[in-house]
């Protein structure tokens, strides 16, 4: 049996929802997607051609606002796409306290086919649009970077925005995952990347799972695959490698490299630009169909890529014992039942992912606040953390070694304050989701853990508005 994405979704909420004790009716309003804007609209080509772009805007629940989630640019995008990846927003925020509803926007073009100045049209026309149907705007519905976009294409939508809504004291905050220059907040880039990295770290960490799964405690030394180097796959790898994990293959659309001494991303990524391809990387190996990569000997698979990349035929060839999905959706429901039989340990998306939307949320309150993190107290933590060491050395007649005095005189930067306030996310959400799952024995694996914690959160939110007893 097949399932859309969207069904794919609904599936794993039901057989969650199966573990909470709300009204059905609450359960049905929270799966359900509020509003659903499919829009057509046409673009001159840099050849004087027209051509009817497809776009669509969901927002999945306003059981808090904004609404929040990325903006896709893929030859695949259709309806049923955006509306499950609006759903797993909805779930992902409630998981991380994020107070925000899901949306999820895209576009049904392949980015690699325009130019740069069609995709600013494109984009730009898409903005107006959102504008005109009351879909966009810091309080109502904020979009972000996803698959083919990034901090070029939410300058774009923070320009048009602004000149179409002048005086706006806090439209900045109408889209996140800027530039620094835009206000944009340092630390956006690689959130879902690093968040990954927390997550899976947390994980390892905990002695009982990694007995179970026959691993040793710890990241150093683990052998990983990554599929993607995107944005997320890219610091996916990047954190795992310096964290003394050996990502063993990297796979990308064009086929993949593996090297079992590892591969290094930067070099890798370097490589690609300079050529097009990852395959003939110096001292790895080709892997000419790239999907077999996943397939080969390591302990934690990254899909860093696109959905639905595992299912149920090549499931059962997988030998990794820890799959991270830093994708949206990259396995489907028989993909999820195989692994759950084999023992293997799928951490999910609707949490793993979610240090994008955390950061997000971060840039957000930058934005609403006019001010960058750090600007207030880094001078004087810096200045009173030099009076307490002067003290202790006084009293205790010993000095600091310069190393340790830099580290705790340092006043925070945004850096330290975005990337503290991810990881400290990150562990907790882990923690949380693996005490409803030993609390209850009975959840088959931690992705209906998660949904249990998100379907939890956000029926609550909605009793609490007072709209369900
Ligand atoms: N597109 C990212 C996601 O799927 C980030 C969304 C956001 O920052 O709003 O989680």
């Amino acid at each position: 049996m097949s399932y859309s994405f969207f069904e794919s979704v609904e599936k794993s909420f039901d057989k969650a929802a199966h573990f909470t004790k709300w009204d059905k009716g609450l359960l049905a309003q929270i799966k359900a997607c509020n509003s659903v804007y499919s829009m057509r609209f046409p673009v001159k080509m840099d050849d004087g051609r027209i051509e009817v772009i497809e776009a669509y805007r969901v927002q999945h629940s306003q059981h808090k606002t904004p609404c929040k989630g990325g903006i896709r640019f893929s030859p695949e995008v259709n309806q049923d796409e955006v509306m499950a990846l609006a759903s797993l927003m909805t779930y992902k925020c409630a998981i991380v306290n994020v107070p925000f509803g899901g949306g999820k926007g895209g576009i049904k073009i392949n980015p690699r086919k325009h130019s740069a100045y069609e995709l600013e049209k494109i984009t730009r026309r898409y903005t107006a649009e959102l504008v005109k149907k009351n879909f966009i705007g810091p309080g109502i519905d904020v979009p972000a970077p996803d698959y083919g976009t990034g901090e070029r294409e939410m300058a774009w939508i923070v320009d048009t925005y602004l000149s179409l809504k002048p005086g706006e004291i806090d439209g900045a905050g109408c889209v996140t995952g800027k530039p620094i220059s835009q206000g944009g907040v340092n630390g956006r880039k690689e959130a879902t990347g690093l968040g990954v990295f927390f997550g899976v770290r947390e994980v390892c960490d905990m002695p009982d799972i990694m007995a179970k799964l026959g691993l040793a405690t710890g990241i150093e030394g683990k052998r990983v695959i990554v599929q993607g180097l995107g944005n997320v796959g890219y610091h996916c790898a990047k954190f795992f490698r310096e964290h003394g994990a050996i990502v063993v293959a990297i796979a990308e659309y064009e086929g993949a490299v593996y090297n079992e001494n590892g591969i290094n991303e930067e070099e890798l990524f370097q490589y690609r630009k300079a050529t097009g391809t990852v395959l003939n990387f110096g001292g790895a190996t080709n892997i000419i169909n790239s999907s077999d990569a996943l397939e080969l000997d390591c302990d934690i698979l990254i899909p860093a890529a696109l959905e639905n990349v595992i299912d149920g035929k090549n499931a059962p060839n997988i030998k990794a014992k820890i799959i991270g999905e830093a994708a949206n959706g990259p396995l489907t429901p028989e993909a999820d039942e195989i692994f759950a039989g084999k023992g293997v340990l799928v951490i999910p998306d609707m949490y793993l992912n979610a240090g994008g939307v955390t950061v997000s949320y971060f840039e957000w309150l930058k934005n609403l606040s006019h001010v960058r993190y750090g600007r207030l107290e880094k001078r004087f933590t810096e200045n009173m953390n030099h009076l307490i060491l002067e003290e202790i050395e006084e009293l205790t007649g010993k000095q600091a070694t310069p190393k340790a005095r830099k580290l705790i005189e340092h006043g925070p930067d945004e850096i330290d304050l975005v990337h503290s306030g991810l990881e400290e996310t990150m562990i907790s959400a882990t923690r949380e989701i693996m005490k409803i799952w030993k609390e209850n024995p009975e959840i088959p694996d931690m992705r209906t853990a998660a949904y249990v914690c998100a379907i939890n959160k956000v029926a609550t939110s909605y009793t609490e508005l007072g709209i369900f007893p």
